[in-house]
């Protein structure tokens, strides 16, 4: 079982966040520190790696100041590049490995990376190959997923297709990844500013959409790592297991799995992609104690047929962020594995984490199931009035939700105005409304862009979608406003119905009836075998938007 009791006055370190990967390595040297499908390293081994990568890339001319991107799905070479890189003091640059040309043009130009690291999956490298003559990227460093699969690459499916690439562009700018860990590993060691020195540009739509870097720093970054350690885990060192199926190159993953992971002496059991069987299957065998995730994903597990199939008990804690978590879901998922769910919350700008869910009750609180929870240590959220951008709203009331503490970024990267807009009078202003109960839990209602305006009252789509998930025949749904010759905007809802069940708009529309008013129920409906998800599994509303412009532009 986890202690509880979250000590509101543990100091937040304020150093590099390469010194909780040596504190973790020294300590626990010698107990797994990953497991990607089978292959596995030691802490010891990871170190050597990391080191190896840090002294290659010196050797290539990166150190403070030089940004370096990483392109990479999930695997070992996430880990160590990451860190040999934060080692030279140089800035990581994660990448969404599943970019179109177009957006990898738009973010190697804006983050300045020159040198790339990626993995010989084509879908990754030949992207790149691309890039060389047309961005400031110079140099690719490509690691050979035959190094690090212990099995025939063929059950990777779809991650590698071909036998073998590392074929070096006709340029000659390709180094393989084993070129640039062929040293003795001693590189020089650097001196951080852990305040001043970024150590991660996390791109972001923020709430304007501009994508953007938000300069998350290694003082943020080791801050939000101690202050999520805080809250759950405190007491367990050494003894966790951390499923990472997130992408790592995602915010959530990045800190909630990686970097807790390293700093709890865990062992991360890697996964490339989320495949539920094979989620079910790693759960069943390798026994994780932790499953950070996104609902999305909890609800997979909870709909699919041959479940009970597997032993999910080794779970005993997970968190699920990065959207709204439904009362059903979290209990359904809670009922089938014996794990205890909660809900966070935080943005890209705030490394990520913000609010949590408290366990089981520290300082007399309890979970609060609709909740985001309370701010972690060390933070403060605030109710902003919208309007104005910069009083407290009353206990209750609606408003922007605001935080201040050591995980808010240092800005936007070459954004002075973007930055400006954000970060105003101390404040993060995360773009997200939201208010207070009495107790201090903080409820999201919805973000202020995704507000819909129909004739001329604010229509929140969470709202509206909570309502809907209600219909046991829902099994996903997206709100959004689409345009109306009268209202300005109405209310659109796009569902996905769960497996063996039908509904009608009208059998709809009489269900939500009492639970909506007349101008929040959907005057649309649209049924889809799929709804769109971002990398990380949130449904997107953004896909769907976009398809609308689209339409609007053809028409
Ligand atoms: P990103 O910076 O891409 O991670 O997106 C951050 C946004 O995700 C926040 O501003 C929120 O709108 C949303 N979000 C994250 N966690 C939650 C949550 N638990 N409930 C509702 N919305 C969330």
């Amino acid at each position: 079982s986890y202690p509880t009791g979250v000590d509101w006055n543990a100091p937040i370190p304020v150093k590099p966040l390469t010194d909780l990967f040596d504190s973790s390595a020294a300590r626990f040297a010698d107990r797994p520190f990953i497991d990607f499908l089978g292959k596995r390293y030691t802490y010891r081994q990871g170190t050597d790696m990391v080191d190896r990568v840090a002294k290659g890339l010196q050797a290539l001319g990166v150190g403070r100041g030089s940004n370096v991107g990483l392109f990479l799905p999930n695997t070992p070479y996430s880990v160590f590049c990451y860190y040999g890189i934060l080692k030279t003091g140089a800035t990581v640059v994660n990448f969404n490995p599943l970019y179109a040309e177009r957006e990898l043009v738009k973010q190697i130009n804006d983050s300045e990376v020159e040198i790339m690291i990626t993995v010989d999956v084509p879908q990754c490298y030949d992207k790149l190959v691309l890039m060389l003559g047309q961005t400031c990227l110079k140099t690719i460093v490509t690691g050979r997923m035959a190094d690090i699969l212990p099995f025939p690459k063929s059950l990777l499916y779809p991650l590698v297709k071909r036998k073998d690439i590392a074929r070096p562009p006709a340029d000659g700018h390709n180094l393989g990844f084993r070129t640039l860990t062929a040293n003795d590993g001693r590189y020089a060691p650097v001196t951080i500013n852990p305040v001043e020195d970024v150590a991660v540009l996390q791109y972001t739509g923020g709430t304007t959409g501009v994508p953007k870097g938000a300069m998350l720093t290694h003082a943020n970054l080791t801050a939000n790592t101690v202050q999520s350690a805080l809250w759950f885990y405190q007491g367990r060192p050494g003894q966790e297991r951390m499923l990472g199926v997130l992408p790592l190159f995602h915010v959530f993953a990045m800190t909630g799995v990686m970097n807790l992971s390293i700093y709890l002496g865990a062992e991360m059991i890697l996964l490339p992609r989320f495949e539920i069987e094979q989620v079910l299957d790693t759960i069943d065998k390798k026994k994780p104690t932790q499953f950070p995730a996104v609902p999305t994903i909890y609800t997979a597990i909870n709909n699919y047929k041959d479940r009970a199939k597997y032993d999910l008990s080794s779970l005993a804690f997970s968190i699920s962020g990065g959207a709204p978590l439904p009362l059903d879901v979290c209990q359904t998922f809670e009922g089938h594995t014996g794990c205890k769910l909660v809900e966070g919350y935080g943005l890209s700008e705030s490394s990520p984490v913000a609010t949590v869910n408290p366990i089981d009750g520290p300082v007399g609180g309890k979970v609060k199931v609709g909740s985001i929870g309370l701010p972690v240590p060390g933070t403060v959220i605030e109710i902003i009035d919208v309007e104005d951008g910069k009083t407290p709203v009353a206990q209750g009331q609606r408003g922007e939700v605001c935080i201040s503490g050591p995980q808010v970024m240092k800005g936007y990267w070459k954004r002075p105005d973007e930055t400006a807009l954000t970060l105003r009078n101390g404040r993060l202003h995360t773009g997200d409304v939201g208010y207070m109960d009495e107790d201090g839990y903080i409820y999201i209602v919805d973000r202020i862009k995704d507000m819909i305006l129909a004739g001329g009252y604010n229509v929140y789509p969470r709202n509206v979608e909570e309502a809907i998930y209600l219909h046991p025949a829902v099994n996903e749904c997206i709100v959004l406003g689409v345009p109306d010759p009268y209202r300005g905007q109405t209310v659109k809802a796009y569902i996905k119905l769960t497996e063996g069940h039908t509904l009608t708009q009208a059998e709809l529309c009489d269900f939500l009836r009492d639970k909506l008013s007349a101008i929040e129920l959907p005057k649309q409906v649209e049924f889809r075998t799929e709804l769109p998800k971002t990398m990380i599994g949130k449904l997107s509303r953004k896909a769907l938007l976009d398809e609308l412009e689209a339409q609007k532009k053809a028409s």
